[in-house]
């Protein structure tokens, strides 16, 4: 029977076929502490966020910045969300994980001091799991309790969201939407790409996911598409940010082709609050609209 075959399979699999081998192991095993670390990490202090900026393209204002979590593992290190948001979505870890980013997201821009009453907006990533729970309830109070105009917060689901979304998520969007709550599509460009749940659901911002940036200086076609893109996201009244930019070059083409404002290496890496702060009082900050 079946549950026969696979004990021997598994026999076999250890003692004859080298299932088991040495990086199959390690890469299960840092994987179970991962999982087991994260039990933890709300609680231990081992988590923290970094902001970086996202500048308007016509001015170079700072407009944005994007809060992106870290993590350093009692025993690992620094573990990179590219692995554990993995991890933390199968589990479920996520919705503690979530609720920490937004909680914590909300206190620091309560505490940020930003220059001539400009707008300055703070995005946070969420997961679609988060969707789940009451997100918009939960963003509501959080807004109340540290006195946030809603305006000054974004949340970036990727575009995995809307492609099939459920009427919950749906319903949940509109609820923030109706607070004042920006959103924005992450990534875009990288999954299933359909402009048409754009008109179908009102987007502030579209984010162009950092392989067309990388693809666009080899490859013209990839520029015209990023042209046609943000063509198309403006008559929709979306703005458009690019991610991942690294060099003057691309800045420049970006701008050229109309995209409104520009994230990467190039121009701030991902950076501590305080930081934060400084560049913040160093150049000012303007939203793209004034609240
Ligand atoms: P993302 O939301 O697309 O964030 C942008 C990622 O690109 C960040 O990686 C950022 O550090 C990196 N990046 C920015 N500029 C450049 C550049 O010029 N060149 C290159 N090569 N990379 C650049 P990070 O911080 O490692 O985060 C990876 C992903 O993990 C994020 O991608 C996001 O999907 C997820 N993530 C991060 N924080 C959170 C969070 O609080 N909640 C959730 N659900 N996901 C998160
Ligand atoms: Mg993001
Ligand atoms: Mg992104
Ligand atoms: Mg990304």
């Amino acid at each position: 029977n079946a549950d026969a075959a696979m004990y021997l399979a598994k026999e076999n699999g250890r003692d004859g076929f080298h299932f088991f081998t040495p990086e199959v192991e390690s890469a299960s095993r840092r994987r179970m502490m991962i999982e087991t670390g994260l039990r933890s990490a709300v609680r231990d202090g081992s988590l923290s966020l970094l902001y970086q900026p996202i500048f308007a393209a016509r001015d170079g204002r700072m407009t944005k910045a994007e809060a992106l979590l870290r993590w350093s593992h009692p025993q690992l290190g620094p573990v990179s969300p590219a692995e554990f948001i993995d991890v933390a979505e199968e589990t479920g870890q996520i919705l503690a994980l979530g609720s920490w980013v937004l909680e914590e997201a909300c206190r620091n821009l309560a505490n940020l001091e930003v220059s001539g009453g400009g707008a300055f907006r703070i995005a946070v990533n969420i997961s679609s799991k988060q969707f789940g729970q009451d997100l918009s309830t939960q963003i509501q109070g959080l807004l109340e309790r540290h006195a946030l105009d809603p305006r000054r917060l974004e949340i970036e689901i990727t575009e995995r969201v809307l492609l099939h979304p459920s009427t919950e998520v749906l319903g949940q969007l509109e609820a923030l939407r109706a607070l004042g709550v920006s959103i924005a599509i992450d990534d875009f460009g990288t999954g299933y790409s359909a402009l048409s749940y754009l008109m179908a659901f009102r987007i502030d911002t579209l984010k162009i996911d950092r392989s067309f940036v990388v693809a666009m200086e080899k490859d013209v076609r990839s520029q015209a598409l990023v042209g046609a893109i943000t063509g198309m996201a403006h008559d929709l009244d979306a703005r458009v940010v690019a991610e991942g930019v690294e060099t003057a070059e691309q800045a420049a083409l970006l701008s050229s082709l109309g995209v409104d404002a520009l994230q990467g290496y190039l121009l701030g890496r991902p950076m501590p609050l305080d930081s934060l702060q400084s560049l913040l009082f160093r150049t000012g900050a303007v939203a793209l609209a004034p609240l």
